[in-house]
């Protein structure tokens, strides 16, 4: 029997979080997902395209080209054996300019390169073929891209840490940690029950907190804290029939992969997200925004009419980089960068995180094996 309360504690609810927790439980350990919110997921994992993603941009060898790609494959299988809805509609990623083109070559060569399946190059002509009324000079279809019900997702996870014995603990914040002689943490936990707990292996991944929760563990380096930004995505909601069955995006943006069409699992078309740095946590959508979406939108759908762009919702990604820096990787940080056996801080899980989130948590859960107290 473990010393402990828990074998292991993870910091926030989230897809990640629980992808963690589950991780942790197939491999027999008895898990407490600490959540600050009175429900799972309400954070970043709510706020997003519910994209599953092919993996086709990431830079050879980052966490995101691999883990989009692993993860990917594990989400569909699990998504299969529990029964969460989704559907495998594909992507077509357009040029809608000639100097766009050669842009696909470059994407076609990296998703080869990240090892995407069944990728294929359209000209115009055979993308059109697929959905009419599509503007595009040529085109890449990634078959196995997807749209998929985060939310019944995050629920499955949730059933498999407690089934295991775990517990997923809502509207109790994590306060703060202390590395105890010996190993293992001693957990301050708030809400209307403040409580101190003990856990053998502590995993945190509270997305937009990353920063604060870290900093919050006794001993952390503040030089290995990153700094954090936050980058705003907003998106419109078409009052009018959804004109394409595919997700389809134009090549990506600096920063992003930049405003796409999706139909939803409930047949609505959406549109975005942008992307705005800002200095705090603001959901708002500026109707005003409308006609700069329309623009970009009717580059690739001409027969877009604006009036039928409502204002949706808006997210916030867990950025490491601010405007017109490069967008670095994942951070899945264990003892060899922190110093503190049994302890893995994620941070920056940003898009594909949704995606990647069973290969995060599997990832996490090799390097706390390495470093699990005796
Ligand atoms: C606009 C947008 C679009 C995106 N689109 C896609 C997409 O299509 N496909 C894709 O793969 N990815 C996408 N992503 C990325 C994806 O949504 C995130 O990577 C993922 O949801 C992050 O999950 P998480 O569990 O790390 O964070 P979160 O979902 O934010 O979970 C963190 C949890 O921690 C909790 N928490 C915070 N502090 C504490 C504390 N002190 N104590 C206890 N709990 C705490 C929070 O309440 C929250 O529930 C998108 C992101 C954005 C913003």
């Amino acid at each position: 029997m473990s010393a402990f309360d828990f074998d292991a504690v993870v910091v926030g609810a989230g897809a990640v979080g629980l992808a963690c927790g589950y991780a942790l439980s197939r491999r027999g350990l008895v898990v407490a997902v600490l959540e600050k919110e009175a429900a799972i997921g309400q954070g970043v994992s709510s706020r997003n395209s519910e994209v599953i993603h092919g993996g086709l941009y990431y830079p050879t060898g980052s966490l995101k080209a691999r883990l989009c790609v692993e993860g990917r494959r594990r989400l569909y299988a699990f998504l299969d054996s529990h029964h969460v809805d989704y559907r495998r509609c594909g992507k077509l990623v357009v040029a809608t300019e000639p100097e766009d083109v050669p842009r696909l070559d470059a994407i076609l060569d990296q998703a080869r390169t990240n090892g995407v399946e069944d990728m294929a190059r359209l000209s115009g002509e055979e993308a059109r073929a697929l959905e009419p009324g599509l503007r595009c000079e040529a085109a890449l279809l990634s078959p196995h891209s997807g749209v998929f019900d985060s939310h019944g997702y995050m629920l499955a996870l949730q059933g498999e840490i407690e089934a295991a014995g775990g517990v997923v603990v809502l509207s109790t914040p994590f306060e703060g940690a202390a590395p105890l002689e010996g190993g293992g943490f001693r957990i301050r936990a708030g809400g209307a029950e403040a409580a101190e707990l003990t856990c053998g292996l502590l995993v945190t991944a509270p997305g937009l907190a990353a920063q604060a929760v870290a900093a919050a563990i006794k001993g952390f380096p503040h030089l290995q804290i990153p700094a954090g930004h936050f980058g705003k995505g907003v998106y419109f909601r078409l009052a009018a029939k959804a004109p394409f069955e595919r997700l389809v995006y134009p090549p990506p943006i600096p920063g992003a992969l930049g405003t796409h069409y999706r139909k939803d699992l409930g047949g609505q078309a959406v549109f975005g997200p942008d992307l705005v740095f800002v200095d705090h946590e603001d959901y708002s959508v500026d109707p005003l925004k409308a006609s700069e979406f329309a623009a970009y939108i009717r580059k690739f759908w001409p027969d877009l009419d604006p009036a039928d762009l409502t204002p949706d919702y808006a997210g916030i990604r867990p950025k490491l980089h601010g405007p017109g820096e490069p967008q670095p990787d994942f951070q899945i940080r264990g003892a060899e960068t922190h110093g503190i056996p049994g302890l893995v801080a994620l941070f920056g899980i940003e898009s594909p995180g949704l995606t990647s989130s069973l290969a995060i948590g599997e990832a996490v859960a090799d390097l706390l094996s390495l470093s699990e107290p005796a």
